[in-house]
């Protein structure tokens, strides 16, 4: 059998696959099974954020893989320690705890809320306020966590303890505060599973006001957004916000699993022993790659990122059947007139990989793609988009 009729037999059918077989990745360039070449505007979903075999990130991982590949959390290991480091004096903040996915650093974000609470005012103060449109993962908790209906199905009991507001809605954010026996707000400021969709600032900002005056956390999901996507190191950053806490995943381990909860000073020492921890969480080799990865997400490339945002949106606002395209930096949906996944189908047949989001087509490029080869490829989805 072949790699499609192995997967078809063996594989349980939670996704569903385009009819594509990569094989090879090389900067912003995949390949199939047939040596054939796509530009990809996708990076897995935000992932190689340096694209295919970036040489220094091969060589932190093969490095590492070669002297230890894994050790418990119950020892010390240098590059684990040195990546958390690097977080917390980039962002302010004080403290991480390391996990393997975007939803298990979620997971570990509303532990922590709930137990802030817990410890300073008891029981009954652990609801956590989410925005509608939101995705916060896939585990049974994150799930509930996220504010989308269409998703809180099949799985019942969902975990209690959540409540959705509209984003957008200063009054609905008032109400679910002024209810009491809330411990957290958490959000994402640019949502992306749910369509592209930023947060206006002046909302951002008021709900990060009335949380802290009432002692409610601020949690920012920064598993899509983070990691330079918006232009900047995290998109709080556009958005002027100190988070109590935030986490982070996706393109922060240049391919391999990782996942982070990062702990403002109120946060800092909520976990206690035992109370928290992870098997593979803060792998080696992972975080050896991801050192390689953070350390070059810089200035330079921060204003690169947000010129080639800029570039996107200069060859596709106008154009025909375009109805908006939003993000910020290289984070960016589109929304057309015409089926987002239509699209994205015929942007594969002529050599582009596209994603998408609800009904928008959406572009989460390689951070380093040479901006003329971003140029054709933005052409192609263009032409396809205008036909
Ligand atoms: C992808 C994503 C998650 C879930 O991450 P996994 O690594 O798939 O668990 C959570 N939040 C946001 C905003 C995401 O985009």
């Amino acid at each position: 059998m072949n790699t499609k009729q192995l997967d078809n037999k063996y594989i349980a059918h939670a996704y569903g696959r385009a009819d594509l077989e990569l094989c090879k990745a090389q900067g912003s360039f995949v390949y199939d099974n047939e040596g054939r070449e796509y530009i990809d505007l996708g990076s897995g979903i935000a992932v190689n954020i340096f694209g295919g075999c970036d040489e220094k990130w091969q060589k932190a991982v093969c490095d590492q893989a070669c002297s230890i590949q894994h050790a418990s959390n119950y020892y010390y290991t240098k590059p684990q320690s040195v990546l958390a480091q690097m977080l917390c004096e980039r962002t302010g903040m004080k403290k991480v705890f390391f996990g393997n996915s975007g939803a298990e650093a979620n997971e570990c974000a509303i532990k922590a809320a709930r137990k802030y609470s817990f410890d300073k005012y008891g029981e009954g103060r652990s609801t956590i306020i989410t925005l509608r449109q939101s995705f916060h993962g896939r585990t049974v908790t994150t799930l509930t966590a996220t504010g989308q209906d269409s998703l809180h199905n099949f799985f019942m009991p969902f975990t209690p303890g959540f409540e959705y507001v509209e984003p957008g809605d200063i009054k609905a954010i008032d109400d679910a505060i002024a209810k009491g026996g809330c411990c957290a707000v958490m959000m994402e400021l640019i949502q992306g599973e749910g369509g592209v969709n930023p947060l206006d600032k002046e909302y951002a900002a008021y709900v990060v006001e009335a949380a802290k005056a009432n002692d409610i956390l601020v949690i920012i999901d920064e598993v899509q957004s983070g990691n330079g996507r918006t232009g900047m190191l995290y998109s709080f950053m556009n958005y002027g916000i100190l988070p109590d806490i935030f986490t982070t995943a996706k393109g922060l381990g240049g391919g391999l699993p990782i996942g982070v909860c990062v702990f403002g000073e109120k946060v800092e020492n909520v976990l206690t022993p035992g109370t928290h921890g992870s098997t593979f969480g803060g792998n080696p080799v992972v975080c050896a790659g991801a050192v390689s990865i953070f350390e070059r997400i810089d200035d330079r490339l921060m204003d690169e990122v947000a010129a080639k945002g800029n570039l996107i949106k200069e060859m596709l606002r106008g154009a025909k059947n375009v109805e908006s395209v939003t993000g910020m930096g290289l984070m960016i949906g589109i929304k057309t007139t015409k089926d987002a996944h239509e699209i994205m189908d015929k942007c594969r047949e002529r050599g582009v990989l596209v994603l998408t989001a609800k009904d928008r087509v959406r572009l989460l490029p390689a951070l380093n793609i040479p901006a003329e080869l971003l140029t054709k490829a933005v052409g192609i989805v263009k032409e396809v988009i205008e036909e």
